[in-house]
């Protein structure tokens, strides 16, 4: 008997200098893909951070008054642990965000202010595949993240950014999908691990909330798990897995 191929995953393109990453709540990106944005850091690369929301609905034992500005504090360190400065806030609700011309109007207009040729988000679909159901948040903020990157190029789409003096940006070359169930692309873990599993555990009011492991071992366990899942598709090595829309 052969064994299965596996399909194997392409290298990420690495012929870009600036990459905005949007997603719906704190943590998403930690969660997410927080090793490969290290790696790229690490390389001279500019990634920004755009959230959504400040996730104020996401810790059932603190009221959302409390809980947004310890989460924007949260997240900022977290950014910060894998060489990421600026992070910015839209302000749309946590749980309720809607997708809408309101959401695609708001990341198009990052889009063109900060000119990256590489955007990320997180998983746009239904599923994480098989039946673990994705949420609301993240379905609205990753397809008016593919939309908008097309949204920012259109002068004509939107025309009160122009107005506000965002001229359109047609240079986004990728949109990458982390958490996808279906990646094409993967970049290696193992240089920006640690600082990932740094960058997790600054989330720690939401993690102490949702587990009774130790922070530590559940952040190491998670992140681990999941770039060795990937490695059997990206020739044995840990990996971050991107489903990646060319432009
Ligand atoms: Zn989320």
């Amino acid at each position: 008997m052969t064994e299965p191929t596996i399909t194997q995953l392409q290298p990420m393109p690495t012929d870009w200098q600036r990459a905005l990453a949007v997603v719906a709540h704190p943590d998403d990106l930690e969660y997410g893909c927080a090793a490969a944005v290290a790696a790229w850091t690490d390389e001279g690369r500019e990634v920004a951070y755009l959230l959504a929301t400040r996730g104020e609905a996401g810790i059932d034992s603190l009221e959302p008054e409390k809980c947004g500005p310890l989460r924007e504090r949260e997240q900022r360190a977290s950014a910060a642990v894998v060489g990421v400065s600026t992070v910015e806030f839209l302000d749309h609700k946590d749980g309720v965000i809607e997708y809408g011309l309101g959401l695609r109007r708001d990341i198009a207009a990052a889009i063109r202010r900060h000119r990256p040729e590489l955007v990320i988000t997180l998983n746009h679909r239904d599923t994480w595949g098989g039946f673990a159901w994705n949420t609301p948040d993240h379905v609205a903020v990753g397809r008016a993240t593919l939309d908008a990157a097309a949204d920012a190029g259109n002068r004509w789409i939107f025309p009160e950014l122009v107005e506000q003096g965002l001229e359109p940006w047609t240079g986004v070359r990728w949109v990458a999908i982390a958490g996808s169930a279906s990646p094409t692309h993967a970049v290696d873990a193992t240089p920006g691990l640690e600082r990932a599993v740094g960058s997790l555990l600054e989330h720690r009011s939401y993690i102490e909330a949702l587990t009774d492991e130790d922070p530590e071992t559940y952040v190491r366990g998670f992140l681990t798990a999941g770039a060795e899942r990937t490695a059997e598709r990206f020739g044995g090595k840990p990996a971050v897995a991107f489903e990646v829309f060319a432009r």
